[in-house]
């Protein structure tokens, strides 16, 4: 049994039923989640992971040409000529939904409790209902119940900083920004501060130019307590935990954190921030867990370990996890 039908869960679920296992996923939410993610770089793992299942390369993502960086006057000081594939959460999720059986991925099941005995797993959910298992798989990200439960001492902790994003559809550009940004992973490296950009595929997957999405992320410091309980606070004053979301951040702090842009980043990226119709927040935090495996579950993904973003690796090692997991002699 897989808790959490994220990329983790789905790349764990799916690995698990080919060496064998008969893994079900269980997933809190309700909706579709394909609509609600940004960009992810490509690394090796999910690449090799998706195309050993028959994905085309050309059908994972956008290539990016090169790394460029901006200097505080907009010159590009330095080049790398690397290509990367670039693609959103949403087209990853749906690639890895596809792999999986639809029948054996549940919805609307929050896990609240689990325990075990020598014959296996008895996981509990939200609403009431009740399953077993041999081997509970912790796939439920930064949060986790299944770690909470599991390892109650390690906690995600709060780095210091909020990444601040945003997605603007490349046929909305301004040409004078595509010329800029297109084909290019672009960073810029302040005082204190640090902006980057790529393409990804548009909202439902799109490749074709014009309909892709110029992804943009933003970390900039935020102290802990008023300051981040401020941005934390939704435009309908609710306080969340670590992100929120497109169109819920505050009209008066998206309008500061614009001005901003104008005064610390480069022209091209202080456009492309005023630019953007609805950024959001995510708090960047640092978790490890001293161990993985117990009895009869573990924890992969964002559940164990959460690296810092500009590694771009979250989303690597949870397909790693998944493929360790599923090679693993287990029970
Ligand atoms: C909707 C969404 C959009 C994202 N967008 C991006 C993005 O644009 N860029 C990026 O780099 N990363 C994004 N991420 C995070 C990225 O997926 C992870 O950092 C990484 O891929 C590791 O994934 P994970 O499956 O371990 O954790 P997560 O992706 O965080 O997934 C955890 C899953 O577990 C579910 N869950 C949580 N608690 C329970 C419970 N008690 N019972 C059952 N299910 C539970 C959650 O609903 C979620 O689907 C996104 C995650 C989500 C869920």
């Amino acid at each position: 049994m897989v808790i959490g039908g994220s990329l983790g869960g789905l790349a764990a679920g799916i690995a698990l039923r080919e060496a064998g296992w008969e893994a079900e996923v269980f997933e809190r939410s309700w909706g579709e989640l394909e609509g609600r993610g940004a960009g992810i770089v490509v690394q090796p793992e999910l690449l090799s992971f998706l195309e050993e299942r028959r994905t085309v390369r050309s059908e994972v993502g956008v290539p990016a040409e090169a790394r460029q960086y901006l200097d505080p006057d907009g010159r590009v000081v330095r080049v790398e000529r690397r290509r990367q594939l670039m693609t959103s959460w949403g087209k990853t999720y749906t690639h890895l939904r596809a792999l999986f059986p639809e029948e054996c991925y549940h919805r609307g099941k929050e896990l609240v409790e689990f325990e075990w005995g020598g014959d296996g797993v008895v996981a509990r959910f939200g609403n009431g209902g009740e399953e077993e298992c041999d081997l509970l798989v912790g796939a439920d990200g930064t949060h986790s119940v299944c770690r909470r439960l599991l390892l109650p001492a390690a906690v995600p902790e709060y780095a210091g900083y909020v990444a601040w994003r945003g997605l603007v559809r490349e046929g909305d550009l301004e040409p004078s920004l595509e010329r800029i940004f297109s084909r290019k992973f672009t960073f810029f490296l302040g005082e204190n501060t640090q902006i980057l950009c790529y393409l990804i595929p548009g909202p439902s997957g799109e490749l074709a130019e014009g309909e892709r999405l110029l992804n943009w992320v933003w970390y900039w410091n935020v102290p802990e307590g008023d300051g981040l309980r401020e941005v934390l606070t939704d435009s309908d004053g609710k306080i969340h935990d670590y992100s929120v979301s497109q169109g819920r951040v505050r009209g008066d702090l998206v309008e500061r954190q614009k001005a901003i842009a104008g005064e610390v980043l480069p022209d091209a990226f202080g456009r492309l921030v005023a630019e953007t119709d609805e950024p959001f927040v995510q708090v960047i935090h640092d978790l490890s867990v001293p161990r993985m495996a117990f009895d009869r579950a573990c924890l992969v993904g964002d559940a164990a370990f959460i690296p810092r973003p500009h590694t771009a690796a979250s989303t690597a090692k949870a397909v790693a996890n998944a493929t360790a997991l599923a090679g693993t002699e287990l029970l």
